[in-house]
């Protein structure tokens, strides 16, 4: 079955990884710093903390923002579920403001509508790479006193008027799972501007540990003291991760490039099918992209899906909208939300899309699908 997403791994990849499991660190050791500095290379600058997951940079992110229980953080239904959970997770009262129709990203009318003083978050989710509407959601973030968060994870690399995912958000999290364009395995990051933002969330990755004497309560009690004073879990990346992350960054131009000109062989190749529409992209941003999501008209997304997969091509659907889990009805959630994310869902597919895939690959996918339609 030919994926809509995998990973790319060269043999420097390798060589990275094979050379941090002969070395002396495994966990946290040198390569975690230089992940990260790389990382805020491409993050215009902003800091860097690597996590886990793309999951655990959320819940950093939210912890970071000092969301807890009763604040409400709004935030867009057409996402992975995680981006909500990791929010619930912490007590808060999630809030799902409707898409704009054709990219997918964020409506900032439908959550200007829907911001209150409870609103400690606004997350945005850059979907399939293509960045949200940062000036609009800033502009009613700021006055509310609610945190921006970017849930970038099919978005790294990618700029909004030429400024880069990263430095558009108070907190921006990243995804570092093999279906997305960097990967490390498992792996995330948290990119924060904000000192205190980046102490908090280095912090809480670390169970809360407190280790510069200046800031513990009892800092003469020895060499070995450390102290908790808020609780934190273990997120640490480690160190044979960090270092297949610092390798994979310095392919990802080139992954950028490749999706980019895959990109473009869609748009042109599918033009004049039937049935169908293609994505958009707005005049002042320059993705880069991690779906290539498709609508299906005419109510045939479900056959579509079922004859391209027997033809042993991957598709996939992105996403449910969160709050049509089952979790989310019983807390009295209910269909007819975000009506726009609703027809969204119910025509989309998302076509292969990673960086080795073959022109000739894609031209199986494109008469494969143009055969379904024509
Ligand atoms: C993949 C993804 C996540 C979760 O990342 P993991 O690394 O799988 O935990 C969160 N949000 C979005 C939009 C994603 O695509």
């Amino acid at each position: 079955m030919l994926p809509y997403g995998r990973q790319s791994i060269s043999e420097s990849d390798v060589e990275a990884v094979a050379e941090v499991l002969r070395g002396d660190w495994l966990t946290t050791g040198p390569a975690v710093g230089r992940f990260e500095e790389e990382l805020a290379r491409w993050t215009g600058g902003v800091p860097c903390v690597s996590v886990t997951s793309g999951t655990a940079a959320l819940h950093v992110a939210y912890v970071a923002a000092g969301v807890r229980t009763g604040d409400e953080v709004v935030t867009s239904p057409l996402t992975f579920v995680a981006t909500a959970a990791t929010a619930a997770l912490l007590g808060a009262r999630v809030v799902f403001a409707d898409v704009q129709p054709d990219t997918g990203n964020l409506d900032p009318e439908a959550v200007a509508a829907l911001v209150t003083p409870r609103t400690r978050a606004v997350t945005a989710v850059d979907y399939a790479g293509h960045p949200a509407d940062y000036d609009e959601l800033r502009a009613l973030c700021d006055p509310a006193g609610a945190v921006l968060v970017a849930d970038a994870a099919h978005s790294i690399g990618s700029a909004y008027k030429d400024r880069p995912v990263g430095s558009l958000a108070d907190l921006t999290t990243f995804s570092f799972f093999p279906t997305k364009t960097v990967t490390t395995a498992e792996g995330g990051a948290v990119a924060a501007a904000d000192p205190e933002m980046l102490r908090r969330a280095l912090r809480f990755r670390n169970h809360g540990l407190v280790r510069d004497p200046a800031e513990q309560r009892e800092p003469d009690t020895g060499g070995w003291h450390q102290e908790v004073h808020e609780f934190g879990l273990n997120y640490r990346l480690p160190d044979v991760l960090c270092a297949l992350g610092l390798a994979q960054l310095g392919r990802l131009g080139r992954f950028r490039e490749r999706r980019s000109e895959l990109v473009a062989r869609y748009d042109a190749l599918l033009r004049d099918v039937p049935g169908l529409t293609l994505p958009v992209q707005r005049a002042y941003v320059r993705p880069s992209r991690h779906l290539y999501p498709v609508r299906i008209l005419a109510g045939r997304r479900r056959e579509v899906y079922d004859r391209m997969r027997a033809a042993g091509i991957g598709v996939q659907v992105n996403y449910l909208p969160a709050y049509l889990h089952p979790v989310f009805g019983d807390l009295g959630y209910r269909r007819g939300l975000c009506p726009r994310a609703e027809e969204f869902y119910a025509e989309e597919l998302s076509l292969p899309l990673f960086a080795d895939l073959t022109d000739a690959q894609q031209d199986r996918v494109v008469d494969t699908l143009a055969g379904i339609l024509g």
